[in-house]
C-alpha cells in the first residue's frame, strides 16, 4: 500500500517549497487510496524553534490537506515526533557497527580542521571517508575493548557510516530516471552524536522503514543524501522506499532558488501564514487575502502539468490528475503576479452572497453600516478584484460619499459644467422608475433632445458620485445609490 510522509524540521515557519512538497505528498496518497502521514524531524536541538510545529500543522489544516496520521492523530505507528523516540536509534547505530558498515571516530574538532585546512593547501577537498583516515590516524582501527575504554573515559565520539569505496551507485529516482554517483567522493557521515541523538540520516532512514514509508518524495535539495540513503538500506539489510526528489522554486527573476530575501524585496509571502518573531513580521499568503484553493492550485503547477493547458484545478481534480511521471525535472519559476490571477480566479468563481458575506467582515472592520445591497455591489465590481480586500478599493464610494475630486478633472470644469449637472439632477429628480435601464433611456433622450453632447454629462456626473473616473457602468452606481443620495452628492458637486 501507498505509505508517504512529509517530515519537516520545526526549525522556522514552513517554507512554501515545503508547501509543495507536503502537496505532492498528499495528491499522490489520496490518487492512490494510499496514506499520508507527517513525522516531526526534531532530533536537532540546536536548531528548534518554538511555535513551529504549531505553524506547520495550522499551515496544512488551512490549505486543506491535513495529514491522515500524525502527532496526537491516529498514531498508528507513533511517536511522530522523533525526539521521542531518541531510546530507539541507538540500538540501530549498533547494529551497523557490529556488521562493519559503521565506526565509531573520536575526532577533535580541532583535528578534523588540521585536516581539512592541510587538504586546501594541498588544493585537496577532504571527503572524510574510512578509506582516506586509515592513512591518517591508525587510531580509526578500533577493537571493542578500545572504544569502550575510550567512551568511558568521556571522549567526544560519533558514529559514522562506512562507505563502501571505489563503487558507482545507479539509484532510479521516479522523476529524474537513474541517477549515478560514485562512492569515494562521498562522506562518511554522522549516523550518531554522543549526546545520544541520532542525526538526520539515521532517523529519516530507520523511521521510514518503521512507519513503512512506501515512496519518499521531497525537495531536490536532498538528492546528493540519497546515496548514503540507499546504501543504509542496503546495510539493514531493508528494501528501499521509491524515491522522487522534486524539482527546485526558482526565483520570479533571475536565477536560484526562491528564497525569503526574493519575497521581501518584491513584496510578496514565500510563508503559507504570517510568522512573527523579534525581528518583524513574515507576510503570510492567509493574511495577504489569498484563498487557501488558490494556493493549493498555484503550488501544484509548480513543476507539474497534467499534459493539457488546463491551469485551474480543484484539490479533487488535483488528486484525480496528479501524476509522479508527470513532474518535472527542471526548476519551477515562482510567478507572484500569475499567484494573484490564480486568486481572481478562486474570487470570481464565489457567489456574490458568498463574497457579500466576506467583504461585509471588511466593512465591519472599517465601521461601516450601510442600507446598501452589499451582494449587488460585489456583483458590480468583482470582475476587477483579486482579494477580497480589493472591494473595498474598488467599491468605497458606495458607503462614504467623495470628500473630494479628481482635480485633473474638475480644473476643465466651467459653469456651464455646473449649470449642466444642476439640470441633470433635475431631471434624475422627476423619474418615477428609478433603475439603471430606464434612468439610462430618460436621460439619453433628454440628451439627444436638448443637444447636449454624451460627455458633458457622464465624466462630470462620475466624478460627481464617485470622486474619480473609476468604477462600473455610471447608470449601475446612480440606482445603487438611490435618488435621494445622488442627488445629494450632485448638488455637493457644484456647490
Ligand atoms: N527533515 C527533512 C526536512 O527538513 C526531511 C527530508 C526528507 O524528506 O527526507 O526536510
Amino acid at each position: 500500500p501507498v505509505r508517504v510522509r512529509f517530515a519537516p524540521s520545526p526549525t522556522g515557519p514552513l517554507h512554501i517549497g515545503g508547501v509543495r512538497t507536503a502537496l505532492f505528498n498528499y495528491l499522490f496518497a489520496k490518487k492512490h487510496g494510499g496514506t499520508f502521514y507527517l513525522r516531526v524531524e526534531d532530533t536537532d536541538q540546536t536548531r528548534f524553534v518554538p511555535g513551529a510545529e504549531a505553524y506547520i500543522f495550522e499551515a496544512l489544516e488551512w490549505l486543506g490537506i491535513a495529514p491522515d496520521e500524525t502527532v496526537g492523530k491516529n498514531e498508528k505507528f507513533g511517536p511522530y515526533r522523533q525526539s521521542e523516540r531518541k531510546e530507539l536509534y541507538k540500538q540501530y547505530a549498533d547494529q551497523l557497527v557490529n556488521s562493519g558498515w559503521a565506526y565509531y571516530a573520536f575526532d577533535t574538532a580541532e583535528a578534523l580542521d588540521a585536516h581539512r585546512k592541510q587538504h586546501e593547501a594541498e588544493g585537496k577537498t577532504f571527503i572524510y571517508n574510512w578509506h582516506n583516515r586509515e592513512k591518517l590516524d591508525t587510531s580509526l582501527v578500533q577493537s571493542k575493548e578500545d572504544v569502550e575504554k575510550r567512551i568511558a573515559n568521556g571522549e567526544h565520539y560519533v558514529i559514522r557510516f562506512k562507505t563502501p569505496i571505489n563503487e558507482t551507485l545507479e539509484i532510479n529516482d521516479i522523476i529524474r530516471g537513474t541517477v549515478k554517483f560514485e562512492t569515494n567522493l562521498l562522506d562518511d557521515k554522522v549516523l550518531f552524536k554522543s549526546d545520544g541523538m541520532p542525526t538526520y540520516h539515521l532517523a529519516n532512514i530507520v523511521d521510514d522503514h518503521l512507519m513503512e514509508t512506501s515512496h519518499v518524495i521531497r525537495g531536490e535539495e536532498w538528492l546528493p543524501s540519497l546515496p548514503l540513503h540507499f546504501l543504509l538500506y542496503k546495510a539493514f539489510g531493508w528494501e528501499a522506499p521509491e524515491f522522487a526528489h522534486l524539482p527546485l522554486i526558482l526565483k520570479p527573476i533571475g536565477n536560484g532558488k526562491l528564497s525569503k530575501r526574493d519575497g521581501d524585496k518584491m513584496g510578496f509571502p514565500v510563508f503559507p501564514l504570517e510568522w512573527k518573531t523579534e525581528e518583524g513580521t513574515s507576510m503570510g499568503y492567509r493574511e495577504q487575502g489569498y484563498f487557501p484553493e488558490a494556493v493549493v492550485n498555484f503550488l501544484a503547477l509548480l513543476g507539474w502539468n497534467d499534459g493539457t493547458d488546463k491551469e485551474l484545478f480543484s484539490l479533487d481534480e488535483l488528486v484525480a490528475s496528479f501524476d509522479l511521471n508527470r513532474v518535472n525535472k527542471s526548476g519551477a519559476k515562482f510567478d507572484p503576479e500569475k499567484n494573484k490571477w490564480f486568486n481572481h480566479q478562486y474570487l470570481i468563481q464565489k457567489s456574490d452572497e458568498e463574497l457579500a458575506v466576506l467583504f461585509k467582515v471588511e466593512l465591519d472592520k472599517k465601521d461601516i453600516s450601510t442600507p446598501l445591497d452589499v451582494t449587488k455591489i460585489v456583483g458590480l465590481v468583482k470582475e476587477r478584484a483579486n482579494f477580497v480586500t480589493d472591494l473595498w478599493d474598488l467599491a468605497d464610494y458606495f458607503f462614504v460619499a467623495p470628500s473630494s475630486y479628481d482635480e485633473k478633472v474638475t480644473k476643465k470644469w466651467n459653469e456651464e459644467t455646473k449649470e449642466t449637472l444642476a439640470k441633470v439632477a433635475e431631471q434624475l429628480n422627476a423619474y418615477a422608475d428609478f433603475t439603471s435601464q430606464t434612468i439610462e433611456d430618460n436621460l439619453k433622450e433628454w440628451m439627444t433632445a436638448n443637444e447636449i453632447g454624451m460627455g458633458k454629462v457622464m465624466q462630470p456626473l462620475r466624478l460627481s458620485l464617485v470622486g474619480e473616473l473609476k468604477g462600473p457602468h455610471l447608470f449601475d452606481i446612480i440606482e445603487m445609490l438611490g435618488k435621494e443620495e445622488t442627488i445629494k452628492r450632485i448638488e455637493k458637486a457644484i456647490a
